[in-house]
């Protein structure tokens, strides 16, 4: 069973594991590493996930959805195919077509991934992360943090002496500033700081405003079709920029042929107002974490918008240092997450290491508010970016004479009222019967490392109440329900993107064969045809299975050039497997012929 990494990101996923002492991306279209954080309904057809599904954005905008990363953990509905779905699950079909991905390339099966999620992500985000997993048949203990990833991919790069790192993680539709500390085996995360409505196409929007303003044009006349082309122009410039000194950007809009002219200056000028906001995070997060720039050994830029030239001279620029890139930007945090698959694995060649947390939220309770008895306000117990696993005690009076008991509201979030925070749970304590302001309890909060937060009330007759606020997974009813209607909304096998590409290779090479060699070609597509097209979960995995295996030996005989395959003699396992094959499913055999 093969353990693999996977960086569940706003615009891109991409897999990775571990394996010979280092890590290895996993391809997932062809020779790219990055599939599309986007899903797609087909019509009649059903969903489907990656490449396939972004191309169909600009065509059938109303059926395709992408950065719904963003409202992750929140109730905010996708209406598809005449259903409604959540971040959650179109999270889901995205892990889903990763995981099919990986087990075609690795040929074998993926039951646990590690999956990477940002550090400011609160518990409902987190958890609703692993529930995507879950759908997707993927075992998911650890969630770990993009900055910690990154941090482990630059260790992986650079040694691992002790350093202080700010990973700077400028994505499709966000940016994570991380005050990262490596030292012995440890990687503790001092601080966080973050916009989760800056990121590239915060970019792009400003390219194509820039674009509108040159023109004369009012980006909200344009037809939908329209704006969205001009979104995709804006993109694939500012992308080119990294080859070329400048760009034309054109597109036909309203009858005639608009024009601009992009170059790095001029990208430079159209960012400076998301540069003033990432000015202001780089100030947030020294303050939080009590440092300066001086403190800062390194700065790691991570994250696809990294890659942009005029990022990377802003932050020369702020922070007067060379910043630090490791490879492909947008690959990083999927590179640290395959190295902590392979510690999970626990192989030999890499060390075991402790990647310890910060509360990215302050975690309180709502305590009375004298100015307004109507609006509790927060009495903070764990501040945000405390480390965790910590703990904390307070006592509590009461505010009324004689009162019975009290009511313990646990809340998450910064506002001062505890009504614009979230409301994680709640116990009730009896307690002594005295005037106000004499009967106590005591109240503890301990919030550990696997996101588990422990409340504790203690009143001064030695009772205690308790309750434990973990990370939800889904029930086993729920689960089943979930995987239905996975199965039933899903792309069937047969229009998978990579049985497909498996199809095509045997149609190919059936196009090329002749005589006896083409008849084996073309039993051996019908079986995986009628295996494919079964509807039965078992014989889908037997066709694709035994499909690969084939495949890989026709491949493997085509390079050599030999025809000894045919001649039931070299193939390892090919007559067994075959007849497993066969036994598992009656229908198969005579019935194959017709299909070819
Ligand atoms: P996320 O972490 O949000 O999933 P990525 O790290 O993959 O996203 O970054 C995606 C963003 O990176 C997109 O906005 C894309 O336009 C941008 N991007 C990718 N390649 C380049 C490039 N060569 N130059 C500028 N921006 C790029
Ligand atoms: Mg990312």
């Amino acid at each position: 069973m093969a353990v693999i990494g996977i960086d569940l990101g706003t615009t891109n996923s991409l897999g990775a594991y571990w394996k010979d002492g280092t890590v290895h991306l996993i391809p997932m279209e062809g020779e790219r590493f990055l599939l599309p954080s986007v899903v797609g309904y087909v019509e009649g057809e059903g969903f489907l996930a990656g490449a396939a599904a972004k191309e169909r954005l600009i065509l059938y905008p109303e059926d395709t959805v992408a950065s719904f990363k963003r409202f992750m953990g929140t109730e905010k509905e996708y209406h598809l195919g005449g259903k409604a779905y959540s971040p959650m699950e179109l999270s889901a079909m995205v892990l889903e077509q990763i995981k099919r991905n990986a087990e075609f390339f690795l040929k074998e099966e993926i039951e646990e991934a590690v999956i990477t999620v940002p550090a400011y992500f609160n518990d409902k985000q987190r958890s609703d992360t692993k529930k995507a997993a879950q759908i997707a048949g993927l075992k998911v203990d650890r969630l770990i943090n993009e900055p910690s990833a990154a941090a482990l991919a630059y260790r992986m790069e650079y040694g691992e002496e002790d350093r202080t790192l700010l990973v700077f993680d400028f994505g499709g539709g966000t940016l994570d500033l991380s005050y990262v500390e490596c030292f012995d085996n440890v990687i503790e995360i001092i601080a966080v700081a973050g916009d989760n409505h800056l990121g590239g196409d915060d970019i792009d929007q400003a390219v194509s405003e820039y674009f509108c303003r040159e023109n004369g044009l009012k980006s909200e006349e344009l037809t939908k079709e329209d704006q969205a082309k001009l979104r995709k122009l804006s993109e694939v410039s500012k992308c080119a920029l990294a080859e070329r000194e400048e760009v034309t950007m054109e597109l036909e809009t309203g009858g005639r042929v608009c024009r601009v002219l992009l170059n790095e200056e001029r990208l430079f000028e159209i960012c400076m107002p998301l540069f003033g906001k990432i000015k202001q995070l780089f100030v947030h997060i020294l303050e939080d974490a009590g440092s300066k720039v001086s403190g800062i050994d390194e700065l790691i830029m991570v994250g696809g918008s990294s890659k942009l030239g005029v990022v990377k001279r802003f932050l020369r620029e702020l922070l007067g240092k060379e910043p630090i890139v490791l490879g492909e930007t947008d690959r990083v945090v999927a590179c640290g997450a395959g190295v902590y698959a392979g510690i999970r694995q626990r192989r030999e060649e890499i060390r075991d290491m402790l990647l310890t947390d910060v509360c990215p939220f302050t975690l309180g309770i709502g305590v009375n508010n004298r100015a307004n008895r109507d609006k509790n306000i927060l009495s903070p117990m764990i501040e945000r970016n405390t480390t965790l696993p910590a703990s904390h005690r307070e006592r509590f009076v009461t505010v009324g004479d004689y009162q019975k008991e009290i009511r313990i509201q646990i809340y998450q979030g910064e506002e001062y009222y505890v009504d614009d925070d979230v409301l994680l749970g709640e116990l009730t304590i009896e307690v002594a019967l005295k005037p106000a302001g004499q009967a106590w309890v005591d109240v503890q909060f301990t919030y550990d490392i696997n996101g588990i937060l422990h409340v504790m009330a203690e009143n001064e007759m030695g009772e205690r109440r308790q309750i434990l606020l973990a990370n939800q997974t889904l029930s086993e009813a729920e689960l089943e329900w979930y995987t239905r209607e996975m199965e039933k909304i899903m792309l069937p096998p047969i229009q998978q993107p990579e049985n497909q590409k498996m199809l095509a290779f045997f149609l190919d090479y059936y196009e090329k064969s002749t005589g006896h060699k083409r008849e084996r070609i073309a039993s051996m597509t019908g079986r995986i045809l009628t295996g494919l097209s079964s509807g039965r979960k078992k014989e889908v995995k037997n066709a694709e299975k035994l499909g690969k295996m084939w495949m890989t030996q026709l491949q493997q005989a085509m390079d050599m050039q030999e025809e000894l395959l045919f001649d039931g003699e070299l193939k390892v396992g090919f007559g067994e497997e075959l007849d497993d094959f066969e036994e598992e499913s009656d229908e198969f055999g005579e019935e194959s012929e017709e299909f070819i």
